[in-house]
């Protein structure tokens, strides 16, 4: 059977790093096993939903080379949900509700002052058919909720009742929905909240893979039990741990500065940015892989951990300083000849200067360097004969590589400098900078008249 993978996320704000990687392994998982892969968007919360985060949410994932085999919007799927809400309340398994958040709030409070848990005592249950056509007669409009098969026949006296499940990532893992109260599928206005949606789109999709985040493992148990109602195949579950910061908080959606717009704003790469989602918090190494299909390669399940997967931002910018290193010419043409590097010398220079690069758009600085004015040289006095004499040991062109040593060996006898002395005026004078580039690769590329000029 051809595995279907879904990624599922609510259009309520722009993806961030930690969204990546849920969406991330069922990408790889479904690369790597010949699979299909859904981006199916959650949008039944009308409210907070946007067509804007729809949008972003598609160029963010292609930025990543995340190209979905297809997309659903489950707010065109309503007629499905309503199908299965009816299926569900002709057996008995859907019912009205009535009780307003604040009467819920202060039954929860006395069950705690009771030391009892805060689990729903299924009153609505009670109410008799008049009882209810009174409460909608009085204008109360039922929510409704899903009772879940935690009872042999009496719904007031539940027993332990255990959904059991082999996760891919977790092991076994086993939810008591006598622990749970009968979750809220559909709203006071008909709207449905996550639940129902979600296992009636895997149902009818065939979806037979889930990966999700660990936040989901008691959902998990509430919709396999809802979906065996309904008669659904069980897909295979795997629930990873969640990215959190250093100091292990969670990354929501607002924090603006870790999503996938602006980590691509500042200059990552999307390969640092998908090795770090995915390799975090597992039992390898966090290293930067060239590319999708050998980070397919490098995930493991089973190598997961079961606490939380920890990362520091500033590791992104030291994979991503190592993959810029890496990159070749062809990768970063477009974007260099943007920069306005002269294209006779637009690869030579990219060869001279990506090993200073944390990111691509750092080579602009270089090309400055290179090819424009150097930032004004600190040229210290006692300097300025030594680089006179400089000027009068350059060596005829043709220029390659070996110029700068057939150069510095003559000034060297010629000086008497050595180290440090002959060679950092000499990038002082032609770089205005400190440290940098080979000047064996940038001396060809700045050119013998304008080396002459900064010499003097
Ligand atoms: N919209 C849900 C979320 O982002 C999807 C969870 C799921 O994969 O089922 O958490």
């Amino acid at each position: 059977m051809t595995p279907l993978l879904r990624f599922a996320p609510s259009p309520t704000g722009y993806l961030h790093i930690g969204n990546l990687r849920p969406a991330l392994f069922n990408w790889l998982f479904a690369a790597r096993h010949g699979g299909r892969f859904v981006l199916r968007f959650d949008d039944t919360d009308t409210e907070r939903s946007r067509e804007e985060y729809v949008r972003a949410i598609v160029e963010d994932l292609a930025w990543i080379g995340i190209h979905p085999h297809e997309t659903a919007r489950q707010s065109e799927r309503i007629a499905l949900y309503e199908r299965a809400a009816r299926v569900l309340r002709e057996k008995g398994l859907l019912y009205a509700c009535y009780e307003t958040p604040d009467e819920l709030d202060r039954r929860r409070k006395r069950a705690a002052a009771r030391g009892l848990p805060p689990i729903y005592g299924r009153d609505a249950l009670r109410l008799t058919q008049g009882e209810r056509a009174e409460l909608e007669a009085a204008g109360r409009r039922p929510y409704w909720r899903f009772l879940l098969p935690n009872f042999d026949s009496d719904p007031f006296q539940t027993r332990r009742s255990e959904v059991v499940w082999d996760d891919m990532i977790r092991g076994r893992q086993t939810v008591d929905l006598a622990s749970l109260s009968d979750p809220v599928l559909v709203r006071e206005d008909g709207s449905f909240l996550y639940t129902l949606p979600s296992l009636v789109d895997d149902g009818e999709m065939g979806v037979t893979h889930v990966i999700r985040g660990e936040d989901h493992v008691t959902n998990t148990g509430v919709q396999i039990s809802i979906a065996e109602a309904l008669g659904y195949a069980r897909p295979i579950f795997g629930h990873h741990n969640l990215l959190t910061t250093i100091d292990g908080e969670g990354l929501s959606k607002r924090s603006g500065a870790l999503s996938l717009r602006t980590l691509r704003e500042e200059g990552a790469e999307p390969m640092a940015v998908a090795s770090l989602a995915v390799l975090t918090g597992a039992a390898g190494a966090v290293e930067a892989v060239p590319d999708l299909a050998a980070l397919a390669e490098r995930v493991d399940f089973s190598a997961i951990s079961a606490s939380s997967a920890r990362f520091d931002p500033a590791e992104l910018w030291r994979l991503n300083a190592e993959l810029v290193h890496a990159l070749p010419y062809e990768a970063v043409e477009g974007q260099l000849r943007a920069m306005g590097a002269p294209e006779s010398r637009a690869r030579a220079f990219w060869d001279a200067v990506r090993g200073n690069c944390g990111r691509v758009a750092d080579a602009a600085l270089w090309k400055a360097v290179v090819f424009d004015e150097p930032q004004p040289a600190a040229r210290a006095p006692q300097d300025e004969d030594f680089l006179r004499t400089a000027a009068g040991y350059l060596p005829d062109e043709p220029w390659d590589r070996a110029t700068w040593k057939l150069w510095t060996d003559a000034l060297k006898e010629a000086s008497g400098r050595k180290g440090k002395a002959l060679f950092l005026p000499l990038r002082r004078a032609l770089t205005g900078l400190e440290h940098g580039p080979e000047l064996a690769d940038l001396l060809p590329l700045i050119g013998r008249g304008e080396v002459l000029r900064r010499l003097g």
